[in-house]
């Protein structure tokens, strides 16, 4: 089965082994601390908000306790006045129907309401109301004593207990407002109601000790009035974020008391909007709600800070990686590569090339394999061109024999026909050179042979030719001379620079020779072995092509077989 090939394989086969090796190593070191960074990131800045609204609720709830703790504070002062007996007296007195008994009993009360709440700086408005929400004092200015009995005029439905609002006063201040009513201990009968105006300051104190830290706000925001009533510190305006009121009276809307909301808000002195945590929790019997504001800056400061050391790590491990990441690239790639380049060098034949191979990698143990390769090929390669070199000696020595063998007549060892046709036709070619030179041939053919041969046997007539050889042999003294086989029992003497003098006596002499060895010859009338010689020569400066000069040698030998035999005849041509 062909092995599978997969694609991001394939895909990553065409990136250089150092830049998937750099990918791997910067994905190992920076995915999981990213992943962790971010998780880590993200779980402190989710703890840290929780955290902050917990904080902030708790800190809300207990405003709101101590507020109301106040309020009761007030309640039970007020309480208290309201069933003392001076104050019932002076009511029931007022109730009456004597004009000048209600002219005392409503100076008296205006006495009771100085003594008991004139040294308070906070307390503003302080008024006894008849049962029909008229405001006893009549020093009081019409707007107020109006203002002062729709307060009362609402604060009747609660039936005596303490009802708190706020009232609007002319100047465009507004008072915390509490009014109850009043009745006679003795019938219970409604005596009237009692107003108290106070000013924030009476109820600054709820916020000592509350420090949710710079940018943060807490203050009581009156829902129906859409603005601030107390707030912690002073001059920061009494208007509320609308985006805060909207939500916070739309949880009220759906009945929801505590909670915490995001909202977004352009603080005092900026001009982009910034988003804003914000806590709330109601206050019993009123539309007020506590409200503690905080600004996500503010939160995710802590959170920020961890965000930016994993970032700074995050880099500093970016650069590590990088660098290492470098590093090892080069060190699986570098000898790779010159592995590679190696390789490319040595396909021209440079087998001497060596890899470094030192170390205990894979690549190392790769370059090991490989100098011992390029050893054995450089040692096959020296060995084989040795043999080649010796094979080629041996042709050239083998070409030599061969063509001296060619050269040559197999019985007799001396130049064949071929030899001598080609000395012969260099000869007469070579004009110029022998222009001033007679060149002679002989032509020497046995006599009776054929009878020598059929007496003797054809191995005793080799051996016969073999001794005619010899003999010719040892009349060609010089360089120049050449003795041949030129077929059968008929032999050729070439001799440059030879005249017909020379040529005729060189004859005579190897036939005087051949008679003086007396082989017997029984076939023969002549009783021995002898040769008749055709003699041609060239004189110097003629020309004349081979055959002639063959042929003129042949009548000759001819003439000199017809003569008798044994015998040396000259052309005479
Ligand atoms: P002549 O030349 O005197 O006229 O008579 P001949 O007997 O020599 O006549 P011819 O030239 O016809 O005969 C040549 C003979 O030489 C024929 C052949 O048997 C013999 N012969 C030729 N070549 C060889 C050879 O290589 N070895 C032997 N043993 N005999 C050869
Ligand atoms: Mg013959
Ligand atoms: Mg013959």
């Amino acid at each position: 089965m062909p092995k599978r090939r997969y694609l991001p394989a394939g895909l990553l086969r065409q990136i250089a082994i150092r830049y998937r090796l750099f990918g791997a190593l910067i994905l190992i070191s920076l995915l999981p601390l990213l992943v962790t960074g971010y998780i880590s990131w993200a779980e402190s800045s989710n703890a840290i908000q929780q955290k902050s609204r917990l904080f902030a609720t708790e800190i809300v709830k207990q405003v709101a306790k101590n507020l109301q703790l106040r309020m009761a504070d007030i309640e039970a002062g007020s309480e208290a006045l309201v069933l003392s007996d001076p104050v019932q007296a002076a009511l029931a007195r007022y109730a009456g129907d004597s004009p000048a008994e209600q002219g005392r009993a409503r100076a008296d009360l205006t006495h009771i309401l100085l003594a008991n709440y004139g040294s308070f700086q906070d307390v503003d408005q302080k008024y006894f109301l008849t049962p029909d929400h008229q405001v006893l004092d009549p020093q009081v200015f019409a707007q107020l004593g109006q203002g002062v009995g729709d307060f009362s005029r609402a604060a009747a439905s609660r039936k005596g207990r303490p009802y708190w609002g706020t009232l609007d006063l002319w100047d465009g201040q507004q008072s915390i407002a509490m009014a109850r009513q009043i009745y006679f201990k003795s019938d219970n009968q409604l005596a009237g109601s009692l107003f108290l105006g106070m000013r924030s300051t009476r109820f600054s104190t709820i916020f000592d000790n509350v420090n949710l830290g710079a940018g943060s706000e807490i203050f009581i925001v009156d829902l129906r009035a859409g603005r601030r009533l107390i707030q912690s510190n002073e001059g920061a305006g009494n208007s509320v974020a609308p985006a805060l009121l909207k939500q916070i009276a739309a949880a009220a809307r759906n009945g929801e008391t505590t909670g915490h909301l995001a909202y977004n808000a352009i603080a005092s002195g900026a001009t982009r909007a910034s988003g804003y945590l914000a806590v709330y929790t109601p206050v019993p019997r009123t539309n007020w709600y506590v409200v503690s504001t905080l600004p996500n800056d503010l939160l995710l400061a802590e959170a920020q800070a961890v965000r930016d050391d994993i970032v700074l790590i995050g880099v500093i491990s970016f650069l590590c990686a990088l660098l290492m990441g470098y590093g090892i690239a080069r060190s699986i790639s570098s000898p790779l590569e010159r592995l590679a380049g190696i390789m490319r060098e040595i396909k021209p034949g440079n087998y001497a090339l060596r890899m470094h191979d030192e170390g205990k990698d894979e690549i190392a143990l790769l370059a090991q394999k490989f100098n011992e390769m390029a050893a054995n090929i450089a040692q096959s390669h020296e060995q084989l061109e040795q043999r080649v070199a010796e094979r080629t000696r041996d042709l050239e020595q083998a070409n030599l024999k061969l063509s001296a063998l060619s050269m040559t007549d197999g019985l007799t060892g001396i130049a064949n026909r071929r030899r001598f046709d080609e000395v012969l036709a260099a000869e007469l070619g070579a004009t110029l050179q022998r222009a001033a030179q007679p060149l002679a041939l002989l032509m020497i053919d046995v006599d009776y042979f054929k009878a020598y041969n059929d007496h003797y046997g054809h191995q005793a007539g080799d051996a016969c030719l073999r001794q005619v050889t010899t003999m010719l042999h040892q009349h060609a003294r010089r360089a120049s001379d050449l003795a041949a086989r030129y077929g059968g029992e008929e032999f050729v003497m070439l001799a440059a620079d030879t005249d017909e003098a020379t040529a005729l006596a060189l004859a005579e002499s190897i036939r005087a020779a051949l008679e003086q060895l007396q082989l017997p010859h029984e076939g023969s009338p002549l009783g021995h072995i002898a040769v008749s010689i055709g003699v041609a020569v060239l004189p110097a400066g003629a020309a004349s092509g081979a055959e002639d000069f063959i042929r003129a040698a042949d009548q000759a030998l001819y003439q000199a077989k017809k003569q008798g035999r044994n015998q040396v005849v000259l052309d005479q041509h």
